[in-house]
């Protein structure tokens, strides 16, 4: 718990202020039912709200709760209600973290509620000193319990996410993949026997088709695929081509009934693309999700992003405790769309695979190399200073030059790379490097590419 709210809340309920606060409790006391309907006619009106609030809930449970929270606030006389205060604050803040209520929905709240609070002190009889006094002292109580609250809040979101990732961590791979395959085989089978059961009815007005949503395989989608596909990897995406093709599907029986065999059709080939593209964003998901899990990248075997901001923490922590600077490579493939047109995109991956292959022989033990997005690569070299750098920027710049790459008609075809190079300066924020690097990179495509260039600061060095 944050010290400094607990020495606050002290400071204000048992210091000098301690009348103060008597006299606003005074003042607001009769207002604070007529407030909680404010902030919560305002909060109802956002839709963002929805999830969490209903105007039942508020009427039978939320107003009466919220008015006593509003009360208490006020009440703390010794330290024994200034600890229950702090315990009721990380209640709240867990609760908020339980039901996943947005901090940015807990902030409107705070909002509205300053604003109410602020403006009943305001209206009072106060003299100048003590209003302007009273206006401080709500904003620094508003300020301390809120902290409180969103500091239990994020410990227990972090905790939820770290039960999340471990559920996902669980899931041994092959069992992963044996799903998948389960779950592809259910969902052709369902569209074979609705596709049937549409063809074969012959008494049409009974022509139903079941649902995917509620199928086996969509109950997985809803419920087990989101502890298993890690965040941002588009579960939702399937969740709403399932929904997609349920719609489709009472399009398709609908019209099958009605006679309307055009659209019938139409509806049924729609049906068939939606199907096939489920599957195969439900493989990418699974594919997508053991090669994160395992932090390596399918292609080239290098890392992918999944542990760079972990390592790049580590190194910039190095770095900045010893005084031993680490240094960015970031590289780019020239003209590496060119290659693909000109050869196909399964020669293209040949030449990512080959062309990691030769950084991960070119740096040593301890450096790391990562596949940055398609054609980048980013080289985390520890212990570094410029001139070592370059040199070893240099070493690879020339060992790609000089590799064969051999295209599919046999002939050996040249790839080279631009580099861009930048050394850590003490800024604890690593992102800053990686723009310093990619900086260079694109002074290296500007210059002519097939050259490395080293930044510092604004200034490049091309060798
Ligand atoms: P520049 O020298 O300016 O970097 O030109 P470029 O053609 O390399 O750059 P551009 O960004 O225009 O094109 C990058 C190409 O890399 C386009 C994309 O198709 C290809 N690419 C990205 N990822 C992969 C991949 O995984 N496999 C294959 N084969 N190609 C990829
Ligand atoms: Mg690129
Ligand atoms: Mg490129």
């Amino acid at each position: 718990m944050a010290a400094i709210d607990r020495e606050k809340l002290h400071e204000i309920y048992l210091g000098r202020q301690d009348a103060l606060v008597a006299k606003i409790a005074q003042i607001v006391a009769p207002e604070i039912p007529a407030m909680v309907n404010v902030f919560y006619s305002e909060l109802l009106g956002h839709p963002e709200a929805d999830a969490f609030l209903n105007s039942e809930l508020v009427a039978t449970r939320l107003t009466h709760s919220m008015v006593v929270w509003v009360e208490s606030l006020f009440k703390p006389k010794t330290a024994a209600d200034i600890d229950a205060l702090i315990a009721r604050q990380r209640e709240v803040g867990q609760a908020h973290a339980r039901i996943n209520i947005p901090l940015y929905l807990v902030v409107e709240g705070v909002r509205i509620l300053r604003r109410e609070l602020s403006a009943c002190i305001m209206a009072s009889d106060m003299g100048r000193g003590d209003l302007v006094r009273s206006l401080v002292l709500v904003n620094e109580l508003l300020d301390h319990v809120i902290s409180l609250m969103n500091e239990s809040y994020m410990s227990g979101m972090i905790a939820n996410d770290r039960n999340v990732s471990s559920l996902r961590m669980q899931i041994p791979p092959y069992v992963l993949a044996l799903d998948c395959e389960r779950l592809r085989s259910y969902l052709f089978d369902w569209m074979r026997e609705n596709v049937l059961a549409l063809y074969q009815n012959r008494t049409r007005s009974a022509v139903q088709c079941r649902s995917l949503g509620r199928s086996e395989f969509g109950l997985w989608v809803e419920h087990r695929a989101p502890f298993m596909f890690a965040d941002g990897f588009g579960g939702d995406d399937l969740l709403n081509q399932v929904r997609k093709i349920d719609v489709l599907c009472d399009v398709a029986s609908k019209n099958r009934r009605e006679g309307n065999d055009e659209i019938f059709k139409r509806a049924l080939l729609e049906l068939n693309d939606a199907v096939d593209h489920a599957a195969w964003t439900m493989s990418e998901l699974i594919k997508q999700t053991l090669e994160l899990e395992s932090g390596r990248d399918s292609l080239t075997r290098v890392f992918n992003r999944r542990y760079l901001s972990t390592i790049m923490q580590h190194e910039t922590g190095i770095s900045m405790k010893h005084g031993h600077p680490y240094a960015v490579l970031l590289l780019d493939i020239d003209h590496f769309k060119k290659v693909n047109d000109s050869y196909g995109h399964d020669f293209g991956d040949r030449i990512l695979h080959q062309f990691a292959e030769i950084l991960s022989l070119n740096v040593r033990i301890n450096d790391y190399v990562f596949r940055y997005g398609g054609e980048e690569f980013l080289i985390l070299l520890g212990d570094m200073d410029e001139e070592r750098a370059m040199q070893l920027a240099e070493k690879i710049r020339e060992a790609v030059a000089q590799a064969s790459f051999t295209a599919p008609d046999q002939k050996p075809i040249r790839v080279t790379t631009s580099i861009g190079v930048a050394l850590h300066d003490g800024h604890p924020d690593f992102e800053q490097i990686i723009s310093r690097a990619d900086t260079a990179l694109y002074t290296a495509k500007k210059d002519g590419r097939n050259r490395c260039v080293y930044i510092h600061g604004d200034a490049c060095k091309t060798e």
